[in-house]
């Protein structure tokens, strides 16, 4: 299947146009017309070889929105018209005991990436969502609610994911005290979610120009941290703090905010380790964990989530030429809260 798409042909180039093909139909597979594709933050560090070696020409994109064009010969639960959703993998073992329990992101064989990977013949590079097309295996694709904006549908299917799951696997809601470290694409979903949750919500930004849209999204408390003496009023407050920051910083200047069996969630991905005190995590028998998108069966429950709360993320739609800008805005922190890709435009 002929489709366009914007690829990097090497790391830190810019996009170019670029024609590939996409497979046909198997008979469990769906494809589709995107609508939009968001871009992560992921995106932008894996096109700068910021996690190591990457495979170029690498097309991006793991947040995708699209209409479903055709169907295989065995898929019963799409239609050929609705809206539907593709995350950040494609593919996993499906024998596994994570792929068992509908954690196909910790599948035990390396789940399958939506792009800078190969698909699992082992041959084939997997290209991403910046495209006007997908071929998408129907156990791995989501619908989404046709009420729900598609622009701001699409950067759900990584950020909205990511942020839900840890506030779901930490039991986020009523009387707990949840901090959101730093107010880009994932952070913005944070809060929107732990909002919806019943949290009591405090944003923690370097920027304190974000303060009024952080209250508007429904956080309760916003905390510069241009200047990091204004953590310590609030040091032995937090259950839970989820870590969206894409840059170095001392994580323990965060792990002192935890109270008695407090948790960070390590969710940015700066791509250097973190120096953590040792006496600091004893002091309150704190806990630091990681956590990473989330399974299909929590995908689904997620958008399902965001029908019924009437929850998208906040995003500036742009044309295909201007993706190299937008993603040195994203990385200066200068994003409102997603670019999106308008499809049509590639
Ligand atoms: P983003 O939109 O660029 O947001 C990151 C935010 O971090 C910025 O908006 C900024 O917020 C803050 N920040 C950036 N540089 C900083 C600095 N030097 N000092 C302090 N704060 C800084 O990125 P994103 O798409 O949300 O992704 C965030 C990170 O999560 C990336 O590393 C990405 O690779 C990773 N990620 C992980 C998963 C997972 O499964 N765990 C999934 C997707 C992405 P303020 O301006 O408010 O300070
Ligand atoms: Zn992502
Ligand atoms: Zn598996």
């Amino acid at each position: 299947m002929k489709t366009r798409g914007l690829a990097v042909l090497k790391a830190s180039a810019e996009f170019t146009n670029f024609e590939f093909d996409r497979r046909e139909l198997r008979p469990n597979d769906i494809s589709l017309d995107i609508s939009y594709a968001g871009i992560c933050h992921s995106d932008i560090h894996q096109v700068r070889e910021e996690w190591g070696p990457a495979i170029f020409p690498m097309v991006p994109g793991h947040e995708i929105v699209g209409t479903v064009t055709a169907l295989g010969s065995t898929v019963k639960n799409f239609t050929v018209g609705e809206t539907v959703g593709v995350g950040v993998f494609v593919d996993s073992c499906r024998k596994c005991d994570s792929c068992k329990k509908g954690l196909q992101n910790y599948c035990l064989e390396g789940m399958t990436g939506t792009y800078n990977g190969l698909e699992r013949d082992g041959k084939t590079v997997a290209m991403g969502g910046y495209s006007n097309k997908f071929v998408i295996d129907a156990d791995y694709a989501v619908h989404v609610p046709s009420h729900l904006d598609q622009s701001g549908v699409a950067p759900l299917l990584c950020a909205g994911i990511t942020l839900y799951s840890p506030l779901k696997n930490w039991k986020a809601g009523p009387g707990m005290k949840v901090g959101v470290m730093g107010l880009g694409g994932l952070g913005h979903m944070g809060v929107k979610f732990a909002h919806a949750m019943g949290a009591d919500v405090t944003v923690f930004s370097h920027s304190p120009s974000k303060e009024a849209d952080a209250l508007a999204m429904g956080a309760d408390h916003f905390v510069s941290t241009k200047d990091i003496s204004n953590l310590k009023p609030h040091h032995k407050q937090f259950d839970l703090i989820l870590n969206t920051v894409s840059a170095r910083l001392d994580i323990n200047d965060y792990l002192e905010l935890l109270k008695l069996d407090g948790t960070l969630v390590v969710i940015g991905l700066p791509g250097e380790p973190y120096a953590v005190q040792p006496g600091v995590l004893l002091n309150g028998r704190r806990s630091m964990a990681g956590s990473m998108i989330g399974g299909m069966p929590e995908l689904q429950e997620m958008i399902d989530f965001c029908g019924k709360h009437n929850i998208v993320s906040d995003v500036e739609v742009i044309k295909a030429d201007y993706v190299d800008a937008a993603y040195n805005r994203t990385v200066s922190s200068d994003v409102k809260y997603r670019f999106v890709i308008d499809a049509a435009t590639i």
